[in-house]
């Protein structure tokens, strides 16, 4: 029986199980090698790597070794914890200031638990310096503090870091092990649980979404629309833009409350009495105004992928021709779609897809790549 704090990780029995050993010889005091003062997260999004990190953490810090319930594994996961850290990317990478500052922090020592645990979400994106700042504090560790790192996959970090962690992987959780996790702990019924298991794709945060957010769903219908409205070049053109500007009024919506929040607590720190800003003040503002357009402009590109990713899942199931379909909602369009077009233009559809999916990490401008998928879509909705 598993801790209540890992009953998220789906699919993850095996990471679930070194975590739990893990736990069971920190609270031991054991010697052996099932605890150690670094771990490395790794797995495809939507695996639910920094979740692990999270739940660990407050497996780590929690009396009950993990309830989901106490106010200690709340905090936890939402870093407030006084000895849990949480660090996440503000811009697009992480510095070698944020880094040091973690590092220095560290040194403090638990307040409240035995540990204290640094939890570094995306250490992919630390800059070279971040990193080897990191490694000195990894080469060195203290006694208490523990530190869980996250990155896409093992390659994304430098071999001496690597080298200094235990690693875990995360798979992608497969629809079944999906689908049964949202009917035992979301009392989903039988058809939306494999409905949204099979839309999620392996992303278990999708999967929630499609059944317990309803904006998600509205936001899953209008990229659809914007779909099935391309059937000229005319169309295709005003549906580019229509998803470009929809990317970026959610982009918004994600970020607008937390760039307020960062704005007003800097202004609040930089000023010194009546005489305005500290020296240096503005230098900081303007520092972080940067950061927080490096993050729109990484989420906006996000936004557009996940649509492109729903396309390119329905473009299989027009491959396919029968069901079952991933999505089985759209099954008269996608019939449609099959009986009227030859598969195999279906398919270069589908891999020139995946290119532009490609090209959209660079900066290659989105209008344009979003114009050239929908241009070549419009014969294929129109059957000719
Ligand atoms: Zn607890």
């Amino acid at each position: 029986m598993s801790a209540r704090v890992f009953e998220g990780l789906v699919g993850q029995t095996a990471v679930i199980s070194a975590l739990e050993s893990a736990i069971t010889a920190a609270r031991e005091n054991s010697t052996g090698q099932e605890m150690t003062h670094a771990w490395l997260f790794t797995g495809p999004p939507g695996s639910g790597r920094s979740n692990a990190a999270k739940a660990f953490a407050a497996a780590l810090i929690c009396k009950n070794s993990g309830c989901g319930e106490c106010d200690d594994c709340r905090t936890a996961f939402l870093g407030t914890h006084p000895d849990v850290e949480i660090l996440d990317v503000n811009g697009i990478s992480i510095k070698i200031d944020e880094i040091r500052e973690v590092v220095s922090r560290s040194a403090w020592g638990a307040s409240l638990s035995k540990w204290r645990v640094v939890v570094i979400e995306d250490c992919d994106r630390m800059t070279e310096a971040a990193a080897n700042a990191l490694l000195k504090a990894l080469e060195e560790p203290s006694s208490q503090t523990i530190w869980l790192l996250c990155a896409p996959t093992l390659q994304d970090v430098l071999p001496t870091i690597r080298s200094r962690c235990r690693h875990l992987n995360l798979k992608t959780p497969t629809a079944s092990e999906i689908s049964n996790y949202l009917q035992k702990s979301l009392g989903a019924n039988i058809e939306e649980a494999e409905l949204a298991a099979r839309i999620s794709q392996g992303h278990i945060g999708k999967a929630r979404g499609f059944l317990k957010d309803p904006s998600f769903n509205a936001k899953r219908k209008k990229s659809f629309d914007f779909l099935f409205s391309v059937k000229s070049e005319g169309s295709a053109i005003t549906a580019a833009a229509k998803l470009i500007e929809f990317a970026n009024e959610n982009a918004e919506l994600r970020t607008s409350e937390r760039n307020e929040k960062e704005s007003e607590e800097l202004k609040s720190a930089l000023q010194s009495g009546a005489r305005g800003l500290v020296s240096g003040g503005a230098k900081a503002l303007k520092d972080l105004e940067k950061d927080q357009k490096a993050r729109f402009t990484r989420i906006v590109k996000d936004e557009i992928d996940g649509v492109l990713l729903d396309y390119s899942t329905f473009l299989r199931d027009c491959l396919a021709g029968q069901g079952p379909f991933i999505n089985s909602d759209l099954s008269s369009e996608i019939e449609r779609i099959s009986s009227q077009n030859k598969t195999g233009q279906i398919s270069a559809l589908l891999i020139k897809l995946s290119e532009i999916r490609e090209s959209l990490t660079t900066n290659a401008s989105q209008l344009l790549l979003v114009e050239s998928f929908f241009l070549r879509f419009a014969p294929l909705n129109n059957g000719h």
